[in-house]
């Protein structure tokens, strides 16, 4: 039984957790990072990779409320709730309804915006100027809708998008079918948004961040964290599978999985697992420059080093259920639909696990009556992006330096 001493230790080596480490070793604390899977084994691996400063939708708005009875009734469609996991997830679903009321969407889509317009910049920062160059494209994004009319929630997404300068200039379908050979005329107009991006392998970016914080003196640890116990006089033990790791800082960033940590010291916070899946087409013969978010079917493609990844759709059944392959195999009927040139035969099939909390907002900083422990997950649907500027955030609040934008949006104390 190893019993260890660690300046800091990061529970979580996801895209949240070793940006926070990063972040701390290079400020002169020693930081250990604590999982049982290596860097980018979690969601962290098979998202779709929007590096997306431009984030200031919430996923609950107003309009979606309407869809969601439509949605339901589908059991393939965008969303899908599995009865049996219905009553534990009622309370989550009842706080994320309360988040999309108007009022509510503007002061979320501010701490949204404030977080996540520095993503790009943090990324540079955390990577440097060679992986940077070589992991991640700046060459902005692309939105498109079928069919006429404007969707339920066009009005908001603009008014949010005036509210915070957010540059999107309109396609038509000419304009598309020239950025896009072969993409149907069911796709009929879009909206390209230049000031966001993307990364070419969001397993290679992560697994890069704990390359550098092992060469930069950090350490990476294979255990899983069973237990937290405060110390007497201060500080943390971390009771993990083989060892007793104590520090003074302890940092949860266990994404979905926080609450099993958290629950014992009754911390409670509002987080669900919102599953997703990826279908990762190997040769696909078509493959768009830049990443293309189909909002009416509520999917997206982006092309990677390795090929073009096909991701989207909302599961909620909890951390447990197996994985529903026929909801990925459906992402893949969508490409073809919007590229009819898109070959899929060798496909790779992933689900992973959105820590999604209603108001889209992470849950970052100090845990509220527990000196020392501090947290930073419930990114949801905006981890790649949200994961760097959280991981400044919440290292400088740990070295007790100014925290560049106001944290309070983000204290676990908002579900209190
Ligand atoms: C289909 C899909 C598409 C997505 N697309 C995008 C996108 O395009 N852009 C974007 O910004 N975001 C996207 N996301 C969201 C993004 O992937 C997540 O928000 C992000 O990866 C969460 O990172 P994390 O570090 O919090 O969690 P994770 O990457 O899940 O890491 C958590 C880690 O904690 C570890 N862990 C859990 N319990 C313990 C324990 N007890 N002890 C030790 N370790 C533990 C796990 O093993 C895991 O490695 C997408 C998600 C999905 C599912």
């Amino acid at each position: 039984m190893t019993l260890a001493r660690h300046d800091a230790i990061v529970i979580g080596a996801g895209v949240a957790g070793l940006s926070t480490a990063l972040y701390l070793q290079r400020a002169g604390i020693g930081v250990a990072v604590i999982d049982p899977l290596p860097p980018a084994g979690g969601t962290s691996f098979g998202n779709a990779g929007l590096l997306s400063p431009d984030t200031a939708v919430p996923i609950a708005l107003p309009g979606m409320l309407r869809k969601v009875p439509g949605w339901l009734m589908d059991p393939l469609g965008p969303l899908s709730v599995r009865p049996a996991y219905f009553p534990r997830a009622l309370p989550w679903l009842l706080r994320w309804i309360q988040a999309g009321k108007l009022d509510k969407v503007l002061a979320i889509s501010d701490a949204m915006r404030a977080l996540n317009g520095e993503t790009l910049s943090c990324w540079q920062e955390l990577l440097g100027p060679s992986p940077y160059r070589d992991l991640i494209r700046p060459t902005g994004q692309v939105h498109v809708w079928e069919g006429g009319g404007d969707s339920a929630n066009a009005a908001v997404e603009r008014q949010i998008r005036e509210r915070h300068g957010i540059r999107a200039d309109p396609l038509t379908s000419d304009d598309l079918r020239q950025m896009f050979p072969g993409i149907s005329r069911d796709v009929t107009r879009g909206l390209l948004l230049p000031g966001n991006g993307f990364t070419v392998s969001p397993q290679r970016s992560v697994r890069t961040l704990g390359d550098l914080l092992l060469q930069e003196g950090g350490a990476l640890i294979n255990e899983r964290a069973m237990k937290l116990i405060p110390k007497d006089g201060g500080g943390w033990m971390v009771m993990t599978n083989t060892a007793n790791r104590s520090a003074d800082h302890v940092v949860v960033a266990t994404g979905a999985w926080s609450r099993q940590l958290l629950d014992p010291l009754g911390i409670k916070v509002a987080l669900e697992s919102e599953r997703g899946y990826h279908a990762m087409l190997f040769d696909p013969e078509v493959t768009p420059s830049i990443p293309i978010s189909n909002k009416t079917r509520a999917f997206g493609v982006t092309p990677m080093e390795d090929g073009l990844r096909v991701g989207g759709t909302v599961e909620i059944s909890g951390l447990d259920a197996a994985p529903n392959e026929a909801r990925a195999k459906v992402l893949v009927e969508h490409a073809k639909r919007m590229f009819p040139g898109l070959t899929g035969d060798k496909v790779r099939y992933w689900m992973g696990h959105r820590p999604s909390t209603p108001d889209s907002l992470p849950i970052l900083g100090p845990a509220g009556g527990h000196p020392g422990l501090h947290l930073a997950f419930g990114h949801g649907h905006f981890g790649m992006t949200g994961g760097p500027p959280s991981g400044r955030l919440v290292s400088r609040m740990i070295l007790g330096q100014p925290p560049g934008i106001d944290p309070a949006p983000y204290a676990a104390q908002r579900f209190r």
